[in-house]
């Protein structure tokens, strides 16, 4: 890996070698951050490169990870997800310049597939035959899915309300499932033991720090998708903090590289049950443990594992923090579909509810170039949906002003169309 330079503990700054298998730090049980060698990059990529370069993944980045050149790479095609320009959404927040990132389309459909390939090529060329982690669900059916399809073995820690679709993923995919009684704290100490005891390859991302590298590979494509331009704003949603870390992670890259030219703002969202993060942020206080009461089910995380790098990320990048009622997250679901096709689960997209709300809140010039992350597929939690919806099951009490319930009688429906003005 002569990209890489080593890992270097956030804490003491004690450098390790990054091609070995070290989690955090040995010295002080910090977590470690990849370093690069940007010269050596330099002479590497080029816009010219990419733009001849057919390999439409996250692959196409592998000067940027932490992976041996010519490894044998997670066969899913994972990124490359589509970043759409939202004109009508954009009408709607006020904003002339939207797109959205929809990583709802990755192999297992959320953002987690790509930290979960690199996790799956990191063990796999470790020589481990089984890879974990504990998660509230995305990041264990994004690992479960990249490890089967290179014939590794997955054991998955889950806290007993992960929704049914996530742990249906799991299954499928061949996974060993550990539904624990306990909250997402309890899920992960159990993991960490378990992984400790039979020396498991360790996927969860707060001790891992491969995984953020992974995720910075939408950065990565964001701007290349741009015309190696960054965005004025990227906004996200927010749990471990590992993303919105990830996310600033591939700007800065970009810009040391010389491939883009400034770095955006971050705009990180959080559910106003569990805002953690945003809490420290808006205080300017050390991070405090929260409840975890939100229906964003991938973003309910009370006690944040990269907190300090997430702080970090927002306020290096003059960073904007918004927290958003599950009443918002649903009307943003409402609202990303209606007016761009796509579906994103709660977490998914919070980031636009927040955006939504800053917008509103004008934060957010109109003409800037604002990007928002759909981290992960609607389909994937078919209740959160069906509320969103306004339907409940077949039950009469469905409220959806788009939903009739009527006989098969063509005045009737004639009547119907003209009272909700479907025709004039
Ligand atoms: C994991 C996840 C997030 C948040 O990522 P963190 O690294 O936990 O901050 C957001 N949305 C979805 C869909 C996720 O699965
Ligand atoms: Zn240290």
């Amino acid at each position: 890996m002569r990209n890489v330079k080593n890992a270097v503990c956030v804490k003491c700054a004690a450098e390790f070698e990054a091609a070995r298998a070290t989690y955090t730090c040995t010295k002080c049980g910090g977590r470690l951050e990849v370093t690069y060698d940007y010269d050596y990059i330099k002479t590497r990529v080029s816009r010219e490169k990419f733009a001849a370069d057919k390999n439409f993944s996250m692959w196409r980045y592998m000067d940027f990870l932490p992976i041996e050149e010519g490894a044998k790479v997670c066969p899913l095609r994972t990124g490359w997800s589509p970043l759409y320009k939202t004109d009508a959404l954009g009408k709607a927040l006020g904003l002339k310049n939207l797109y959205v990132k929809d990583d709802g389309i990755n192999p297992t459909s959320s953002l987690k597939d790509r930290p979960s390939a690199v996790a799956a090529v990191r063990a796999f060329h470790e020589g481990k035959d089984t890879v974990s982690c504990s998660s509230t669900g995305n990041a264990a059916s994004s690992l479960a899915g990249a490890a089967a399809s290179m014939g590794l073995k997955s054991v998955i820690f889950v806290p007993e309300r992960a929704p049914q679709g996530k742990l249906t993923q799991l299954l499928i995919f061949g996974a060993t499932v550990v539904s624990v009684k306990g909250d997402y704290g309890a899920t992960f100490r159990l993991s960490a033991q378990a992984i400790e005891k039979y020396g498991w390859y360790n996927r969860n991302a707060s001790i891992n720090p491969y995984l953020s590298e992974g995720k910075k590979t939408v950065s990565l494509e964001i701007a290349e998708q741009l015309g190696f331009a960054a965005p004025d704003f990227v906004a996200v949603s927010v749990g471990d903090g590992c993303t919105i870390a990830g996310v600033w992670k591939g700007f800065k890259d970009l810009f040391a590289v010389g491939l883009i030219d400034k770095l955006p703002r971050l705009i990180s969202v959080q559910a106003e049950g569990c805002c953690p993060v945003n809490r420290a942020i808006e205080k300017n206080a050390p991070l405090e443990e929260m409840e975890e009461n939100t229906l964003a089910d991938s973003i309910a995380v009370g006690l944040p594992r990269n907190g300090d790098k997430a702080l970090a990320a927002i306020r290096d990048s003059g960073g904007i923090a918004v927290n958003v009622s599950d009443e918002e997250i649903l009307a943003a679901m409402r609202l990303l579909g209606a007016s761009s096709g796509i579906f994103g689960e709660p977490a998914g997209v919070a980031g636009t509810a927040g955006l939504a709300k800053a917008a509103a809140q004008g934060l957010i010039p109109s003409d800037a170039l604002v990007v928002s992350i759909v981290t992960g597929n609607g389909l994937k939690d078919v209740v959160s949906g069906q509320k969103a919806a306004g339907i409940h099951g077949d039950a009469p009490g469905s409220v959806s002003p788009n939903l009739i319930r009527i006989e098969p009688d063509m005045e009737k429906l004639t009547r119907e169309f003209v009272k909700r003005g479907v025709v004039s």
